[in-house]
């Protein structure tokens, strides 16, 4: 298995901490309010991710957070005119709706801010005592200097960040790039601290729900292109800190999203909501569309790419279906192939979504012409359902019972002997079943 990894700008072999196993954390979603499509396509990828380590044979542990306290919630709150943790409430259930509604159910953990207060206390304290860390008037700051490869996983030297327009001005900080581990707050919801009331930085949650859940290290951190700087940096800078490392062996994340040609942003006004868009497009139809890009691209919603989409899913199914039919009739056995040299070879080189959709249309076709050959029908169908866990492709297809099948041999038995009556009335009950 080979992973691009943005760490190195490399393609590298994946060589797990502990053999046959894989801990993989994606940074969540701030829940003020409802996610939009692009919030989604992380969601999506890590899913596809995570199913091919199990294909693979890996045990994995997938954690994915809330960040449950953050600005962004304290003005939500006074804007709603709710608590804190009523909006987090909210928006929290509202995007586990999403991920049900896109079918994506892979995620092991899903930590929250609120759970990990003290854990938050004890690490900013021991960067404290490190003297990596500084307090001014109840803010704590990181000491970016103090960290050599600062700007390792951004590729951009400290120099290069301090001149460059994208560090806010703070005369409270010692250095423009110190990021805040604690910030004092005076309205809203706060927590006491050592420090005073106040609230943890975004970058220090995640490093410490990762650190609480699975230890210094984990193999793979996961997110959109967007958190690159300074969120994952500053994760990195934090971890390096604290226990020499990267936090993660392997750094992954996923192109952006756009809209008719602009980036999809919140800030920009322009996006879809993730519940709204489902209702346009079922989930297959979205991933296939999504997967026809590799993840690292940037991905463009077009209307032509979900035409084609709505093609290709109509086409899996309607090969399934008859696949299905023939499996229950003539009570073939499948899931017997549990492994496809040729899905491994696409896949094991950084996610091959887009020639993994090639072959499952090449599947879709040599199906087709087993059925109406009369050849081995259980290969390409138990591939093609391999390929569907994969991707989280997820087909609903007719249930026969012994009477159904016993009904639809009747209803062959007479279309055979040109009795079209008898076979007419059997057909409508199939029909009606939804069989045929
Ligand atoms: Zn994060």
């Amino acid at each position: 298995m080979r992973i691009y990894n943005t760490l190195t700008d490399k393609v590298e072999e994946f060589i797990p901490i502990e053999e046959g196993k894989v801990t993989m954390y994606v940074c969540g979603p701030t829940v003020y309010n409802y996610v939009h499509i692009g919030n989604m396509r992380p969601v999506m990828t890590f899913d596809m991710v995570y199913n091919y380590f199990k294909y693979l044979g890996y045990e994995v542990t997938y954690a994915s957070n809330f960040t449950d306290v953050n600005p962004k919630i304290i003005t939500a709150a006074k804007e709603l005119g709710l608590t804190e943790r009523e909006v987090a409430d909210k928006f929290i259930k509202a995007y586990l709706n999403d991920l049900e509604s896109y079918n994506c159910s892979t995620i092991d953990y899903r930590p929250r801010v609120i759970e990990h207060i003290d854990d938050i206390y004890n690490f900013i304290s021991k960067l404290i005592e490190k003297d990596m860390a500084y307090e001014v008037d109840g803010d704590v700051y990181f000491r970016v200097n103090k960290i050599p490869n600062y700007g390792i996983l951004s590729n951009q030297n400290v120099d290069e960040l301090i001149s460059g327009a994208r560090v806010e001005v703070d005369e409270k900080k010692e250095s423009p790039l110190d990021f805040a581990l604690w910030r004092k707050t005076t309205e809203g919801e706060q927590f006491d601290s050592p420090w005073g009331k106040g609230i943890p930085g975004w970058h220090t949650e995640c490093v410490v729900m990762i650190n609480s859940l699975f230890g210094t290290k984990i193999d793979i951190h996961g997110g959109g292109v967007d958190l690159k700087f300074p969120h994952h940096e500053n994760e990195i800078a934090q971890s390096m800190a604290l226990n020499n490392n990267t936090l993660a062996n392997y750094w992954m994340h996923n192109g952006h999203i756009n809209l008719d040609g602009e980036k999809m942003s919140k800030s920009l006004g322009n996006f879809i909501l993730a519940r709204d868009f489902v209702k346009l497009h079922s989930p297959n139809v979205i991933k296939i569309a999504l997967f026809k890009t590799h993840y690292r691209l940037p991905l463009n919603l077009t209307d032509d790419l979900f035409n084609e989409a709505v093609v290709i899913d109509k086409k899996i199914y309607d090969v399934l279906r008859q696949a299905n039919l023939k499996i229950q009739t003539d009570k073939l056995e499948i899931g017997i192939v549990k492994k496809d040299e040729k899905i491994n070879e696409i896949m094991d080189e950084d996610f091959n979504t887009p020639n993994l959709i090639t072959y499952l249309n090449d599947l879709v076709k040599e199906l087709n012409s087993a059925l109406r050959s009369n050849q081995d029908i259980v290969s390409p169908y138990d591939k093609i359902n391999l390929i569907n866990k994969i991707l989280g492709l997820k087909y609903d297809l007719p249930k026969m019972s012994d009477e159904d099948i016993e009904i639809y041999n009747k209803w062959n038995e007479y279309r055979k002997n040109k009795d079209f009556e008898n076979a007419d009335k059997l057909r409508s009950i199939l029909v009606e079943k939804n069989i045929i």
